[in-house]
């Protein structure tokens, strides 16, 4: 590993102004993915300013929904009981990623901006685009059971890893954000993340120096019927192979609003929103529910070795429909 410098940051102007002044620096929070970068010298970074000391963790109420600290634990935010009541989803999607010993560790803040887990990636000696723009891509034309199967492009065709920021997507989330100079700003979740275009380097459209201060998730009426399916490899310590994180708001025995994103299947998290318009004013049943996969999934582009997720796609929709309907039940 790279000799580096640590600073402990006192607030979050300190923080911003130290990371903006230094394109070599690094914001270290749980450090659960900084550091196993670092030390397979995937990152290098010069400076680390530690921001866990920063008190921007509370999980409060506001007029329009919910906030919850940038720098707050994953397990705090699953634990809430504010979450757990009115935001299930998230609590399931948090808790479906890695083991209760990184939760604690891990940021809210942090999980979005986790790196992927392609394997050429964490490799130095292969090539990369994401890693060193311009050097290639391993995994186009090379073991890529785990990628995705749209959104991508020639120069990259890995996924985004994170659980949890499935859930945020489907419930429009909103990230807030500290930039250098003071202002304040927010990213709509649909924005935050990027398809990998030309510039896969660019995971988020986070700048240099910004900091994450806050998520923002507004009200709405998903809580009694929603529900988050991770298919994967191992039942602990695996990465979604596809998730999907469903909400609907019933009117009766008819859909009123429906939320589908999908992860392990984009270089950010899917909004599966053809499935979501089909949904609308139709009857929950499994027929209406296959209806809205076959359409989403119809765009899918598989590459070589991940076909199969193109019909575990298809099946994980309709089953967390299913599941997302009966949720008040169990
Ligand atoms: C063995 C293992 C299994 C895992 N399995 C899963 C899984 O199944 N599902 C899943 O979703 N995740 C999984 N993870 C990933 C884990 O959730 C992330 O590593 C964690 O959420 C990252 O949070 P952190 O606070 O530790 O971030 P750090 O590692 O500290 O930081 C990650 C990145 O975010 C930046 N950063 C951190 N906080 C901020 C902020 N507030 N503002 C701006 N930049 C910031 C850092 O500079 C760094 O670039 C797994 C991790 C491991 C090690
Ligand atoms: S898929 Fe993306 S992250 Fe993986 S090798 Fe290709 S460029 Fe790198």
């Amino acid at each position: 590993m790279k000799p580096f410098k640590y600073i402990n940051a006192k607030d979050a102007p300190a923080a911003v102004k130290l990371v903006s002044e230094n394109p070599n620096a690094r914001f270290l929070a749980g450090g659960t993915n900084l550091l196993d970068l670092m030390k397979e010298n995937v990152e290098q970074p010069d400076e680390v300013i530690d921001i866990t000391r920063i008190a921007l963790t509370q999980i409060k109420a506001t007029s329009a929904g919910v906030s919850i600290g940038g720098l707050g634990k994953n397990t705090d935010a699953a634990n809430h009981p504010m979450i757990r009541q009115n935001y299930p989803l998230l609590t399931q999607a948090i808790l479906a990623g890695a083991s209760g010993q990184i939760r604690n560790m891990a940021t809210n803040g942090g999980n979005l901006l986790q790196r992927t887990r392609c394997p050429y990636f964490y490799d130095v000696n292969m090539p990369c685009n994401k890693r060193e723009p311009g050097s290639g891509c391993g995994a186009l034309e090379g073991i890529n059971r785990m990628h995705a199967i749209f959104g991508w492009s020639e120069t990259c065709v890995a996924v985004f890893p994170s659980d949890m920021a499935i859930a945020l997507a489907a419930l429009d989330a909103v990230v807030k954000i500290q930039s250098p100079g003071g202002q304040e700003k927010s990213i709509p979740f649909a924005d935050f993340h990027r398809l990998p275009g030309d510039t896969p380097e660019k995971d988020t459209n986070l700048g240099h120096g910004e900091l994450i201060t806050a998520i923002e998730i507004p009200k709405n009426n998903f809580a009694e019927h929603s529900y988050y399916l991770k298919v994967r490899d191992r039942a602990s310590y695996a990465f979604a192979l596809v998730s999907v994180a469903a909400a609907l708001e019933m009117n009766g025995n008819v859909i009123k609003q429906a939320r589908l994103a999908m992860g392990g299947v984009a270089h950010k998290p899917w909004r599966a929103l053809k499935a979501e318009q089909m949904l609308v004013g139709k009857e929950p049943t499994e027929a209406n529910f296959k209806l809205a996969a076959d359409a989403e999934m119809a765009e899918a582009k598989p590459l070589e070795h991940n076909k199969f997720k193109v019909e575990l796609g298809n099946r994980s929709i309709v089953l967390a429909l299913q599941m997302a309907f009966n949720s008040d039940k169990s």
